[in-house]
């Protein structure tokens, strides 16, 4: 077969593309600044999206004491060392899967969820399966993308920096565990946000165990399973409730 660039020529033209952009894209990584923290749009969940908003609500807060729970052990060994233990993979591989265990176990069969990273490169990647969703992981992402600007712009300044340089290095492990802990916090407004905005999209409604208990249930099947009737007085049943009217629909379970 003809060919325009014969062999010998071909590997150094190869290699000059890939020297040329390693050198492109670390100039890019370590001067270039665009942004890593993507904004979250608000009000996009509807009635639907309600249960998936509840469970990662559980999934956030069982995560949240997992890395409660991993800080206070390693602030236990790092008093005994006395020093603090930097952040490194073993530990971090290790806690991310007690982290993982906790959130199976807090999941709540039939509710989607997502996932979520942020590169040495500050920039963020999220995975979910709803916009809706999406919002409450690019949140937490969000928060982790500012934590790695703010230590870039820091050993920057220090001249300490290069392409090679990963932002967690300069953490230590309480650090960077309690980082997690704050991108898992900052999902919870959001999150309750959604919620109360998608219960008052037209159409959605909730069913309240007990007229007035201020009990609710997505479903007249949740409610009736879960509620408690020894008198079948009216009162007792569950009572149909539009949240975005603030009115009974006079339809009881
Ligand atoms: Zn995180």
């Amino acid at each position: 077969m003809r060919s325009y660039i014969n062999e010998d020529g071909l590997i150094p033209l190869l290699i000059t593309i890939a020297v040329l952009a390693l050198i492109i894209g670390g100039l890019y990584y370590m001067y270039g600044n665009q942004k890593q923290v993507v904004p979250v749009q608000s009000g996009q969940c509807t009635c639907k999206d309600i249960p998936d908003l509840k469970n990662r609500l559980n999934e956030v807060n069982a995560a949240i004491a997992e890395y409660q729970d991993a800080i206070g052990t390693q602030q236990a060994h790092d008093a005994k060392a006395g020093s603090p233990t930097m952040y490194n993979e073993d530990d971090y591989n290790e806690e991310r899967g007690n982290v993982q265990n906790a959130i199976i176990a807090a999941h709540t069969k039939g509710t989607r969820s997502g996932s979520g990273d942020t590169g040495t490169d500050c920039g963020t990647t999220v995975t979910a399966a709803t916009p809706c969703l999406q919002g409450s992981f690019q949140t937490h992402e969000n928060v982790h993308a500012a934590t790695c600007q703010r230590i870039k712009d820091q050993l920057k300044s220090e001249g300490k920096f290069s392409w090679t340089t990963n932002y967690k290095d300069s953490m230590t492990m309480i650090d960077y565990w309690n980082d997690e802990i704050a991108g898992y916090r900052a999902e919870i407004p959001y999150l309750n946000q959604e919620i109360a905005h998608a219960k008052s999209t037209p159409g959605c409604l909730q069913y309240e165990c007990k007229k007035g208990s201020g009990k609710f249930f997505d479903t007249a099947t949740a409610c009736t399973a879960n509620c408690v009737r020894k008198l079948a007085t009216l009162d007792n049943w569950c009572w149909e409730y539009n949240p975005g009217a603030g009115t009974y629909t006079g339809q009881k379970y």
